[in-house]
């Protein structure tokens, strides 16, 4: 029952989020064969590219390399810490009750410059197996969502 209305808004986010989703990627982090790195920082691929080739043309000896990109789990919505797009790796439960939080004080509208970015978000946090609908918090999120979608399609009552 509740699964079949989250799954109802999913199809509603999913063509305002594809402007995103078709650009997001998992992401990347720096490594290197010969020393440390800070690999708490995340990045796109070509972000990741560039910092490797200018870091192995500073210190060919430490041999970096772009290493991540098969999608790991974040406690926080992931960004390139160079350019700022939107990567997608996992939502991780404590980011997801970290986002409701953030939206309990927030309004959830789409119409805004980062209406897609969020769309993008909504849908990665609906369609987590950490999205727990019996959550009294978490349920009251989906519902403004849901109220939203219904306007939108002009079905409020
Ligand atoms: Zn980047």
């Amino acid at each position: 029952m509740k699964a079949k209305r989250v799954d109802a808004v999913i199809d509603w986010l999913r063509p305002i989020a594809e402007p995103v989703a078709k650009e997001a990627e998992f992401s990347r982090w720096i490594s290197a064969h010969n020393a440390d790195t800070d690999q708490a920082e995340d990045w796109c691929t070509a972000c990741a590219r560039a910092e490797v080739t200018r870091l192995n043309a500073l210190h060919p000896d430490h041999e970096y390399l772009v290493d991540g990109g098969w999608g790991s789990s974040t406690d926080c919505p992931p960004y390139c810490c160079k350019c700022g797009k939107t990567l997608s790796d996992h939502l991780t439960s404590y980011a997801i009750r970290d986002e409701i939080d953030h939206y309990s004080r927030h309004s959830v509208t789409l119409r805004c410059k980062q209406g897609a970015e969020r769309a993008f978000r909504f849908v990665q946090m609906l369609e987590s197996h950490d999205f727990d609908v019996n959550d009294a918090a978490t349920w009251r999120f989906f519902r403004r969502l849901e109220m939203m979608c219904k306007r939108a399609k002009g079905g409020a009552p």
